[in-house]
């Protein structure tokens, strides 16, 4: 089976957030499982400058404004495509917007030129590699289902996996003869939405089959609350809609080989940990105390966090005498917030502001709890790789969170079960509730072992997921067969 990933980030090469490690480590799962997956991704400056040497496999005259190579590049275990097109990738600043957090004002071509070529090599444009399936994920490459719906039946049939609701790509109806659609695509029931065109529309209305990242998202986002206004339009296709659960690269994330951590440990190591503590308190300039209890974050700084209500509770943690990091960026006045935040608690609260992957291992390896109160997540990763690292994930029980860590309630405690700690509603006062929870469970250190050794057992890999989405390519394959 010849699957083509379309996506816009790819963990190593580039990555933003958590998408970029679901499109770096499940192609190679998919490949240990017999199918040959590549996966497109733009020609950004990082992308081109990270592989070296890369094979010309296609020339496009003109791209939506510029000439465009498709090339061939290994990186690890994954096969790539790079769409190199300078005038619309080679430029400084971020993925998706410059250095100001302003959105590229051309946002608009660069993606529909990745879904339009992911169209291309869907259609056999690159003659002997022709996908059976191409699988599109997020709004940056909507289109391609489009796109490919145009070039007839020989195509390949589509999978759009929704990683966000909450972005959608959503353009001027002015820019449909740019992007090459005719006005009989901007209607209610194509993509037209709200007056705008949309790219994450687009995907759940062209494609064959609709995934997201967890079974309990799967169901959110049929409802007007986590919907974002999309809810009407997964109803419609509730039939195509599946949830399957993210998984993590366990070849990366592994602390017994991780060579990011200070120390490394397996389940029965866990007092190894305490070095990895003592390195973290001090590259967050915290007090060196070894009975603290260390709360954590890694995290986008972004409304659906919920970060701002756990800075309404960081005086509860201080007082009861732990300490806390957090390492994230985004949101100016959420950093402005943390920061002075850090500056009233010396010693107790440590911050850091900024992308840094070596030092988010050093945090899942040392931090005794990682803090995830978002609003709505559809999978979530960091509460996958605090598990594995055996460090207890407190979540909001919402999306993915809720289907990946098990409460430590009393039943589940008597049963030997619990990975972590669940609360509803996403406020202060039960994000407090959770917190005074997790001080009485580590007060007992047979509990809190038996949380960090459960959590640590339990499968966050890709190989169930993977099967999945096998047998819905297969089922798709088949159906075309009829
Ligand atoms: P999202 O995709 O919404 O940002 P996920 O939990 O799915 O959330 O994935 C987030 C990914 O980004 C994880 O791999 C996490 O470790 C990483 N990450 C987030 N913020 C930072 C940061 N400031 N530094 C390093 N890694 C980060």
């Amino acid at each position: 089976m010849r699957i083509l990933f379309a996506a816009s980030e790819c963990f190593p090469l580039i990555k933003t957030g958590g998408l970029a490690d679901v499109v770096g480590s499940l192609p190679p799962v998919l490949g240990a499982q017999g199918c040959d997956v590549r996966v497109l991704l733009p020609g950004y400056p990082a992308v081109i400058g990270a592989l070296g040497k890369t094979e010309p496999v296609r020339a496009i005259k003109t791209l939506f404004g510029g000439p465009a190579v498709i090339r061939s590049a290994e990186a690890g275990a994954l096969s790539l495509l790079v769409l190199d097109a300078p005038h619309l990738f080679d430029r400084p600043g971020g993925l998706y917007s410059d250095d100001d957090a302003v959105d590229w004002p051309d946002n608009y071509l660069r993606f529909a030129a990745l879904s339009r070529i992911a169209a291309v090599v869907g259609s056999g444009g690159l003659g002997d590699w022709r996908p059976d399936i191409v699988h599109c994920h997020d709004w940056q490459t909507g289109l391609a289902p489009v796109y490919l719906s145009q070039r007839g039946r020989s195509a390949a049939a589509t999978v759009f996996t929704i990683h966000n609701i909450a972005y959608q790509g959503a353009f001027p109806p002015a820019i449909m003869p740019e992007i090459d659609l005719p006005p009989t695509e901007f209607t209610p029931a194509r993509l037209e939405f709200y007056g705008l065109v949309s790219f994450l529309k687009a995907g759940l209305v062209a494609a064959d089959k609709i995934t997201t990242v967890s079974p309990s998202y799967a169901r959110e986002i049929r409802t007007a609350e986590f919907g974002h206004g999309l809810d009407g339009v997964l109803n419609a296709r509730a039939g195509d809609l599946a949830g399957i659960l993210n998984g993590i690269d366990e070849t990366v994330w592994d602390p017994q080989s991780d060579p990011m951590l200070t120390a490394r440990f397996s389940a029965q190591q866990l007092s190894r940990r305490n070095t990895n503590r003592e390195a973290l308190q001090e590259s967050f300039g915290l007090k060196r105390d070894r009975d603290a209890l260390l709360f954590a974050v890694v995290s986008r700084l972004a409304d659906q966090k919920g970060l701002d209500i756990l800075l309404d509770v960081l005086p509860l943690i201080v007082g009861r005498g732990g300490q806390f990091v957090l390492l994230g960026s985004g949101d100016p006045s959420l950093e402005r917030a943390y920061r002075a935040t850090a500056a009233r608690h010396p010693g107790r609260v440590g911050v850091h502001i900024g992308y840094d992957e070596p030092l988010s291992h050093l945090v899942y390896g040392g931090a005794d709890a990682i803090v995830i109160p978002s609003r709505f997540e559809p999978c979530g990763l960091t509460q996958l790789y605090a598990l594995r690292y055996g460090t207890v994930p407190i979540v909001a029980r919402t999306g993915g969170l809720g289907d990946t860590v098990i409460d430590a309630n009393a039943a589940a405690i008597q049963a030997r079960t619990p990975t972590g700690l669940q609360f509803a509603p996403v406020t202060a006062e039960a994000l407090g509730f959770a917190l005074e929870r997790a001080f009485e469970l580590h007060a007992d250190k047979t509990v809190w072992r038996m949380l960090q050794r459960r959590g640590m057992s339990q499968d966050v890999g890709w190989s169930r997921s993977a099967e999945r989405y096998i047998n819905l390519y297969r089922s798709l394959i088949e159906a075309d067969a009829d």
